[in-house]
């Protein structure tokens, strides 16, 4: 059985099926292992069922032991793992797409919900009591009619706009490459992120943290929003620029943001905090427990795959 070194705690019924799979060492207390101790548990090790809290930089990568053939990633993001090294190393990094789509997309459609329509300081008026409702009573931004731009419409995109077009929102979206009219399912291309900003009332940001998007919503990208935009971020903290959205939600070119990931999580730039308008969850996207146990099941089983077949249909490092 091959020997596999899981970073965190899972839900029971999958850490049941990662033990009948495979020797495994499980994380008891759900610590946060510093890169060193992963460093030092990872010794005899043939692979690690990694989560988006560990950062497997090219560092780290480097001083793994040669016993690790396979980074199996509880996540479907990867930018907390640096591909190449893995790949100079002949380690393959894996990904559980798919399985968390529809729950992600559940919380993308939340935070555009959340932020047009001031719920974030709803709940704080109805739980301090003594709100008095009257006909300009926290008046918010209503969604039917308003354009949303997608940036990075793949997968979670594609969902959130399908929702987003029943709530009679108008999409339009930016992605590298120009999806098939099946996909587009009627939403407006734009070849380039400027186009898509300027015609987004609300942004809703759900591509992967790269080294080409880290900060692509930032000081100067932010000027092609109209004013009043809603800015949304369901996919990772790395793409936005905090204090260009501070500064924006500030002096009120942006209205309300709506998030769910941050950089440096869980210390989120407290400028947030600040604003009643800001609606924010603590990365909540796929956390249902069909998905969580799907994405824990699609982790094993990528492990299990590779080392049955010498390859894995969701590898990512090609
Ligand atoms: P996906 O199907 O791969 O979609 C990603 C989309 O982003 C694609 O349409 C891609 O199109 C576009 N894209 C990639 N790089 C781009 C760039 N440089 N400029 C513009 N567009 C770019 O991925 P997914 O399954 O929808 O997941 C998206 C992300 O959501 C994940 O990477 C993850 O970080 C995040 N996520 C967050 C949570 C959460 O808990 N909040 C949960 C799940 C996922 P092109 O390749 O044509 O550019």
């Amino acid at each position: 059985m091959k020997k596999i070194l899981i970073t965190r705690k899972l839900l029971r019924t999958c850490e049941d099926k990662a033990k009948e799979t495979f020797e495994a060492n499980f994380n008891l207390n759900d610590e946060l292992y510093s890169q060193k101790k992963l460093i030092e548990l990872s010794a005899g090790q043939d692979g690690i069922l990694s989560s988006l809290t560990d950062k497997l930089d090219s560092d780290t990568i480097k001083k793994l032991p040669d016993t690790i053939k396979i980074i199996s990633n509880f996540a479907v993001g990867f930018g907390n793992i640096d591909l190449e090294a893995a790949k100079n190393r002949g380690i393959a990094v894996t990904n559980t797409p798919d399985v968390l789509t529809d729950a992600t997309a559940e919380i993308g459609v939340l935070l555009i919900l959340g932020a047009c329509r001031r719920a974030a300081e709803g709940i704080d008026s109805a739980k301090e009591g003594g709100w008095k409702w009257s006909a300009d009573y926290l008046i918010g931004k209503q969604l039917t009619g308003a354009r949303l731009g997608i940036l990075g419409m793949g997968r979670i995109g594609q969902k959130i706009a399908k929702v987003a077009k029943s709530l009679g929102m108008v999409i339009h979206y930016h992605n590298r490459s120009k999806l098939s009219a099946d996909k587009e399912d009627g939403a407006t291309y734009h070849d380039n992120l400027k186009d898509l900003l300027s015609v987004s009332d609300v942004l809703s940001v759900c591509c992967p943290a790269s080294k080409e998007t880290v900060d692509m919503i930032n000081k100067d990208t932010i000027e092609y929003l109209p004013k009043g935009a809603v800015v949304t971020n369901v996919a990772r903290g790395d793409i936005i620029e905090d204090e260009a959205l501070i500064d924006a939600l500030n002096r009120r070119k942006v209205y309300a943001v709506g998030l769910d990931v941050y950089k440096n999580e869980p210390n989120l730039n407290p400028g947030y905090l600040k604003h009643k308008s800001a609606f924010i969850l603590p990365h909540l996207g796929s956390a249902t427990k069909e998905t969580r146990t799907a994405m824990a099941n699609l982790a094993i089983d990528n492990i299990d795959e590779f080392f049955k077949t010498g390859n894995c249909k969701n590898k990512v490092n090609r």
